[in-house]
């Protein structure tokens, strides 16, 4: 038996549901198809929370902050439900690039500021301050787990067919206009099919679209036990300088935020064992860990950096870390997220429904830059 549809979505992570989303609010025809349970914890989508990080200065994902944060509160306004929590976020560190960003985001009316170590260490007593501070009080955090829910709920009400436990095992090609994609127990023919599978793009777009090679990780953060709560804890961004003494047990910038009932969640960026997604530990590294506990034992008065919860999550990484939005033909690709999508998920979304309409995605992400 074979199913038409306009659109078929392959993965039900953040992208493919936002795209379900915008598509549905469209009022076109989609179908989503995921690999999946609802509320896996396989790929890179689950979790209660994630940095809404402003701090960028490249014009295309500066643009994108600005859309996506009308769209994350038009999502929350439809679904009825608090999605993104503007906690604030503080960057620190050595040789970051702080006059850029804050230019980049006074241009687009935002409001961000530089305070010294005494002014943020009064503030925010449970963050030890490393250098001056650029403090985006607009930034914040998402709840991961309940946007891909309100997403998907907010797609099915408006006419998307949601399938969970759906893998796709093929796509072909049969001309400009027509795509058929395998599954165990159907076979789809779509106008267009948008593949946002994250770790998993390349198991069934290799050969078929000229994709940058992904690389795919298995990043290891912690949330630890959080000792003050006297404040309101922003997200925050540390970067420092490599060869710089004291920092020598570090694997990479840290992130992190307050995670409400699970702790102050903090780790290393894109520095996790190169993984085969079906195949993989679950685990922390364990030097790795150490270095993380060090790091909050050092850098974290207000978390216990020996009562912790681990984290396993995948980043899938392109060569220059920017994403991947293009077309070929009807396939439509969403991938190389990294560490760094899902504040912009709803634009994503918007980017992947315009592709179906061969409306070209901003060529920072095209797939041959
Ligand atoms: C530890 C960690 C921390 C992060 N922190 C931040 C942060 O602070 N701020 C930020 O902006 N971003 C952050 N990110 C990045 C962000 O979470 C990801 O970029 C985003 O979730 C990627 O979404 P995705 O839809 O591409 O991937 P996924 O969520 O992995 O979705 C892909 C989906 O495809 C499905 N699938 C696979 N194969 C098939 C198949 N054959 N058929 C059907 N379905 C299939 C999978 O089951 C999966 O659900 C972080 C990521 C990690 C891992």
């Amino acid at each position: 038996m074979t199913t038409r549809v306009d659109t078929l979505i392959l993965g039900g992570g953040a992208m493919g549901s936002a795209a379900a989303w915008e598509l549905a609010r469209r009022g076109r025809e989609v179908i989503l198809l995921e690999r999946f349970a609802s509320g896996h914890t396989n790929g890179a989508s689950h979790g209660a929370s994630r940095n809404f990080n402003l701090s960028y200065s490249d014009p295309t994902y500066v643009a994108m902050l600005v859309e996506a944060l009308q769209l994350w509160r038009e999502l929350e306004d439809e679904t009825d439900t608090r999605l993104l929590d503007q906690v604030g976020l503080v960057n620190h560190g050595q040789g970051q690039p702080f006059a850029e960003v804050h230019a980049a985001l006074s241009g687009v009316g935002f409001d961000p500021t530089m305070l010294s170590v005494a002014a943020a260490q009064e503030r925010w007593p449970g963050i030890r301050f490393d250098t001056e501070v650029l403090y985006t009080p607009e930034a914040g955090r998402v709840n991961a787990n309940a946007s891909v829910d309100a997403l998907q709920r907010a797609a099915a009400r408006r006419g998307a067919r949601i399938e969970h436990g759906r893998p796709a095992t093929r796509i072909t090609v049969q001309g400009d206009e027509s795509v058929l994609v395998d599954t165990d127990t159907e076979l789809f023919q779509a106008r267009r099919v948008i593949v946002t599978l994250g770790a998993w793009t390349s198991s069934l777009l290799d050969g078929l679209l000229p994709v940058p090679r992904l690389v795919v990780t298995q990043e290891q953060p912690a949330h630890f036990a959080a000792l003050d709560t006297s404040f309101v804890w922003p997200g925050f961004n540390h970067g420092y300088r490599p060869g710089t003494p004291g920092y020598e047990y570090w694997r990479s910038p840290v992130y992190g935020m307050h995670t409400p009932g699970e702790g102050i969640k903090a780790g290393w960026h894109g520095v996790g064992p190169v993984v085969d997604p079906d195949h993989r530990t679950f685990t922390s590294e364990p030097e790795q860990l150490l270095a993380l506990r060090r790091y909050a034992r050092e850098w974290l008065p207000g978390a216990d950096p020996d009562v912790f919860t681990e984290i396993s999550c995948t980043y899938t990484t392109s060569p220059d870390s920017n994403f991947v939005l293009d077309r070929r033909g009807p396939v439509i690709v969403g991938a190389g997220f990294s560490g760094h999508g899902f504040k912009f998920t709803p634009t994503v979304g918007r980017i992947l429904a315009d592709l179906t309409l061969d409306i070209p995605a901003p060529p920072l992400f095209a797939l041959d830059r």
